[in-house]
């Protein structure tokens, strides 16, 4: 293709094709609109015998059906998937809160799934109303009336009459676009860390809520595992520097007997960060998932949410172009951010409430949090109430 040549029109340009990105331009190619989709990097290709992706996402219901309606969930399913039927919260494990599917009548709660293989099944279901610019970029943005123009550093410009931003907390065109964010970075990092577990293929996943802070296994398929733990930053980034070996005698000494007798195979660290755009659209260009809001991942919500936006996202957009209106309208994106906004900040706040109550050694808080357990494990309508919320459909 010529450089600096203003290419055919889009309906729609997404930058980031990652899980919420990917989902997007999927939903609105198949309703007929043209996307195109500018992406750094490629999903890495699906091999059987390859070790799990260490970025891993738990994976509710309401995300499962419509991921399941746009055909990427069985894709995903014949890859690699793990679901579980089981959810347990504990200090000490004399007051265990657990959840089972049995409670809201459901076989699963959720899915563990590798963030890489959810990317692959969405890309794989592209059809040719999805041009597909990777790796690419984009090194400028320019907003008229009626379209607004990336510029990407392969010299290329795309015309669109909508621009998502769908590239990440630390999106590049967000602030393109002139949309501020606050936030802060949490104290606490976490260490995520795939292990080989002697027990048989496990369908719970548990956390512990101890005063340094949370510890959680999520299963995968097979006789493996994701361990998180939440520590003081300074703490996690020492954990990371041990050998596997080391950081398992670590792990062994730390965590509660159920883990079991486990192996780390591979680990990595990342900070927690939450941030929040101070508004979701500005001109012809809108927000989504990471790009709009990142949550301390202590419940596993983000990219749920970002599922969220890009769902009501999609059939906004879909249900103008149908009617043949204006799909980047100010009016269109208002109801967008209308609706999402205070859904996604009143799970970072609930999420702050939970960071600060479970991660607090102060006498009255851990008193507190020792009777919110307490009560949560004896009433089984609140039990009800949480999982409910926690898979999605409240
Ligand atoms: C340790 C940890 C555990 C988590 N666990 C869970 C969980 O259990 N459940 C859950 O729901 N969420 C979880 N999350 C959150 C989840 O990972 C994020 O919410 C999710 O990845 C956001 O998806 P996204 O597509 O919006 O953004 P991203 O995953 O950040 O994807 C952005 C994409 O944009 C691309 N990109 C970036 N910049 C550019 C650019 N300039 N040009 C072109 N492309 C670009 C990137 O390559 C990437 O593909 C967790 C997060 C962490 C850190």
């Amino acid at each position: 293709m010529t450089k600096n040549t203003l290419i055919q029109p889009f309906d729609v340009s997404i930058v980031g094709g990652g899980m919420v990105g990917a989902a997007i331009a999927l939903s609105l190619s198949q309703a007929g609109l043209t996307v195109a989709l500018i992406e750094q990097r490629a999903p890495q290709r699906f091999e059987p015998d390859s070790a799990p992706d260490l970025r891993v996402s738990s994976i509710n219901l309401a995300s499962e059906a419509w991921l399941t309606r746009l055909g990427a969930w069985s894709a995903l399913a014949e890859m690699r998937l793990c679901p579980y039927q089981r959810l347990q919260a504990f200090e000490h494990p004399t007051s265990m809160v657990s959840f089972d599917a049995l409670d809201i009548k459901r076989s699963h709660l959720g899915h563990i799934v590798e963030n890489n293989l959810l990317q692959l099944a969405l890309w794989q279901q592209f059809t040719r109303n999805v041009s597909v610019f990777c790796p690419a970029s984009v090194t400028a943005l320019s907003q008229h009336s009626d379209c607004a123009v990336l510029s990407l550093d392969s010299g290329e410009q795309l015309r669109s009459t909508l621009v998502i931003a769908a590239d990440g907390a630390n999106s590049h065109l967000r602030r393109l676009a002139g949309i501020g964010s606050n936030g802060w970075q949490y104290q606490q990092a976490c260490l995520v860390a795939l292990v080989n577990t002697p027990y048989p293929q496990q369908d719970v996943t548990w956390q512990q809520f101890t005063s340094s802070g949370p510890k959680a296994f999520l299963p995968l398929s097979g006789q493996q595992g994701s361990v998180v733990w939440y520590d003081d930053a300074a703490k996690i980034k020492q954990l990371a520097a041990l050998s596997a070996k080391e950081l398992t005698e670590q792990m062994l000494t730390a965590f509660p007997p159920k883990l079991g007798a486990v192996e780390v195979v591979s680990s990595s660290w990342f900070p927690l960060a939450r941030m929040d755009a101070n508004y979701y659209y500005a001109g012809r260009v809108v927000l989504a998932g990471d790009a709009a809001h990142a949550i301390n991942p202590l419940a596993g919500q983000g990219v749920n949410l970002g599922f969220a936006d890009a769902k009501l996202l999609s059939e906004l957009v879909i249900s103008a172009y149908k009617q043949q209106s204006d799909i980047g309208s100010a009016a269109l994106l208002r109801t967008y951010q209308r609706k999402r906004k205070p859904a996604n900040l009143l799970m970072m706040t609930t999420m702050d409430g939970f960071y600060h109550l479970f991660g607090s050694d102060i006498g009255p808080i851990r008193k507190l949090r020792q009777l919110a357990l307490t009560m949560a494990s004896r009433s089984s309508l609140l039990k009800t109430l949480v999982a409910r919320y926690a898979v999605g459909y409240e």
